[in-house]
């Protein structure tokens, strides 16, 4: 088999196997092969219902029938209760503690059990038995294997509808049998394998599908994570090293003029925001254009950082054009942000003759008007275009508007971007000026996320972090409530609606139609809980309800009935996007904090910060545990988001990040951004060879060029 030749050239697959290979992007022998178990199981000998004993640890097929759930007869626990039914006969299933299983499954679904079987007198049953769907029940054993010891590790495969794990194990053993991997070339340089001890493709392909135990498959493991992580790296660092070829302006602004514009603000900057305002100016100086992040929690005052060195920016006139000024653009994510910068511009350069200009989908303005110097008038979006154009106004924010193409800018110098994950290396070079200067460029983020994968996925930048408050700055007074605290918290929170305060309630999910899962789960949903509160809790309040679900003019409805006070409480959903600014509400409930990492929970609070009163943190947690109860109570003693992300990491590992998929990282990738040794020899390796061999000329690389071409292709396709 040719590894790029086509499955379905090679395997005889029907509309249902051709559908789910498509929706999992498997087109290839080699996409297959990269097709990766998601766990393995020491595989136990398989035997029909009729012929189990008491004792023995098996697995069986079966129909599962009856579920149901219930309290134990004494103790009254939850227990989750079926029937296993095959050709030969049917056993009982017992789960404690985790009536949800019973929902899991429907009534006659096939399954495969694992386990011990239980025998009580002469009574055999399973209890707790590991359960998952299955395709099939597999033709009745005639001889039973029993093998004398458990030799291989079964993998399982991510299942789609139409295609099982175990089509998958079939067909990829028939292709590491064929031959096939003489085919394959290895995409990683041999010394680098050598020299950190990574087994060799072929070796890595059969220890990953095939592994006898788990000796084989973790270093396999290994290699593949390092293999996609370097990729990556390698990728960021071509176009790093691209943008370093490229010219910018360069801007180099007297000390004195900042200092002048510094001493203006309000506020003394904190050592961090020095820092970066230092590290800003740096690249400024440099002769090719900035690539840098700024990373910062909400409130850390990143918005300074950008005016600063936006003034330091449009205060340089151009090389051989003392009249003329230099350009900058601040984009934001919403109408309501480029308002609000826009806004904060005007103040923080008032009375310094520098004109701004605002571009949103709604509309346009600039500042100063003519009539009223001291503040913004509307203009048609033509003249505000036109004054870009020539130069006059030197400063332009708004939203994603401002990329598009007609657009067109006299000297744009510096591109600032606030919160905006995909800005992309296309979308900069639009704004790449006709004689190929390239604007700097500043991507701002309050996106928690660890160091090593901030190193990955923002490779192609440099890096600062913004990782001290301002001081005397309030914190939002954050608590860990047991389900025994409930009632009294709400009496506490019922003086500060009492007061004129309002209120966010957080719930895990939108709605539950079955009562009986909600309970049995124990998740609250917006729409059960809001109608609990508004019956038994806060009756005397108005409360709306927030989710992703609803229509955009349904949101937009419920978010200013909340603005204007019209409704006291807000439930909501954490995916909810809250470009919301209410500085009355003080108060934030989480409800099933254990369901979300420590930094989505410091965003999550973080919405309450902005208010001019103490602003609460109410964490409900049903969890029972220590632990997890010790884990929520890192968000009353972290400094910053940036330290919960690195313990989400530790504690939780990398699957657990929020926002995972946006950053298109595989979860075996995942795995590496554990381990910083390994991603920082990821882009130490990636590095030196864009260093020395930058178009990949070298015999060992052609093959790098080749793969980087295929993931930007793919990525394109999207
Ligand atoms: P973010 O990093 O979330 O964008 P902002 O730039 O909006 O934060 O700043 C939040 C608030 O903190 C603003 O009201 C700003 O004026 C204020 N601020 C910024 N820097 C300082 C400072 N060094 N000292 C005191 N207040 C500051
Ligand atoms: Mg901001």
């Amino acid at each position: 088999m040719n590894p790029n030749s086509l499955l379905e050239e090679n395997f005889r697959l029907t509309p249902f196997h051709k559908k789910s290979l498509q929706k999992l992007g498997l087109r290839t022998i080699l996409d297959l092969l990269y097709f990766f178990p998601v766990k393995y199981s020491s595989s136990l000998p398989q035997k029909n219902i009729n012929e189990l004993l008491g004792d023995e640890q098996v697995t069986v097929y079966g129909k599962i029938v009856n579920l149901e759930t219930g309290k134990t007869w004494k103790s009254k626990k939850a227990i989750a209760k079926a029937t296993l039914v095959d050709q030969t006969g049917k056993i009982k299933i017992l789960w404690m503690h985790q009536p949800y299983i019973a929902k899991m499954f429907r009534e006659n679904s096939i399954v495969r059990v694992n386990g011990k079987v239980s025998q009580k007198k002469d009574v055999l049953c399973f209890i707790n038995p590991e359960i998952e769907k299955a395709e099939e029940i597999p033709m009745p054993i005639l001889t039973l294997p029993t093998p004398a010891k458990v030799e291989f590790l079964e993998p399982t495969y991510r299942e789609s509808r139409g295609i099982s794990s175990r089509w998958f194990h079939y067909h990829v053993e028939r292709i590491l049998k064929s031959g096939t991997l003489d085919q394959l070339s290895d995409p990683i340089p041999k010394k680098i394998l050598e020299k950190y001890n990574l087994p060799s493709l072929r070796t890595s392909l059969i220890w990953i599908h095939m592994p006898k135990r788990e000796n084989d498959y973790i270093p396999a493991r290994k290699r593949f994570a390092f293999e996609e992580i370097f990729f990556i790296q390698l990728e960021k660092q071509r176009e790093r090293k691209e943008y370093e070829q490229k010219l910018s302006f360069k801007i180099n602004p007297t000390s004195n003029d900042l200092k002048f514009f510094t001493d203006r603000l309000p506020f003394k900057l904190t050592a961090s925001q020095e820092k970066s305002v230092a590290d800003i100016l740096g690249d400024f100086k440099k002769d090719y254009p900035m690539s840098r992040l700024l990373e910062g929690d909400v409130g850390s005052g990143k918005t300074a950082v950008a005016a600063i060195t936006s003034y330091a920016c449009i205060t340089t006139p151009p090389k051989d054009n003392r009249f003329g000024q230099l350009q900058v653009t601040y984009m934001a994510p919403t109408e309501i942000l480029a308002n609000q910068h826009f806004k904060t511009f005007i103040e923080t350069f008032s009375g310094l003759n520098i004109k701004v200009g605002l571009l949103t989908g709604s509309g346009c303005k600039k500042f100063p008007s003519k009539l009223n110097p001291s503040e913004a008038t509307v203009i048609p979006k033509s003249q505000l275009l036109r004054w870009v154009a020539n130069g006059e106004i030197p400063i332009l924010i708004g939203t994603h508007a401002l990329i598009q193409k007609n657009i067109k800018f006299k000297n744009l110098a510096y591109v600032i971007i606030d919160e905006q994950h995909r800005f992309g290396t296309k979308q900069r070079a639009e704004l790449r000026k006709k004689d190929g200067i390239l604007p700097h460029l500043l991507t701002m983020t309050a996106t928690p996320i660890p160091r090593t994968l901030a190193l990955t996925i923002y490779g192609d930048l440099d890096l600062t972090l913004l990782d001290q408050m301002p001081a005397g700055r309030k914190t939002v007074i954050t608590e860990v409530v047991p389900p025994n605290k409930r009632e009294e918290t709400y009496q506490k929170i019922g003086q500060e609606l009492k007061s004129g305060r309002q209120l966010f309630v957080i719930c895990p999910r939108i709605n539950e139609p079955d009562p009986e899962k909600e309970q049995a789960l124990n998740v609250k949903s917006v729409s059960e809980e809001a109608a609990r509160l508004k019956k038994s809790v806060f009756p005397e309040y108005e409360i709306g309800i927030l989710h992703s679900k609803l229509k955009k003019e349904e949101k937009e409805e419920v978010m200013k009935d909340f603005e204007a006070g019209e409704t006291q409480i807000l439930c909501a959903t954490s995916v909810v996007e809250v470009g919301i600014n209410v500085p009355n509400a003080t108060t934030i409930i989480i409800e099933g904090a254990e369901r979300f990492g420590l930094a989505q929970l410091h965003q999550l609070r973080g919405r309450v910060l902005r208010s001019s009163h103490q602003a609460y943190c109410y964490v409900f947690s049903e969890g029972k545990t220590q632990k997890s109860i010790q884990r929520l109570k890192a968000l009353t003693t972290a400094k910053n988001g940036f330290e919960l992300a690195e313990l989400d990491l530790e504690q939780r590992g990398a699957g657990e990040l929020s926002g995972k998929k946006q950053w298109g990282i595989s979860d075996l990738g995942m795995e590496a951004i554990k381990n910083i040794r390994m991603v920082e020899a990821a882009r130490n390796e990636a590095r030196e060879i864009v260093e020395i061999d930058p178009s990949f000329k070298e015999k060992d690389h052609f093959v790098l060029k080749e793969i980087l071409e295929k993931q930007k292709n793919k990525i394109h396709f999207e």
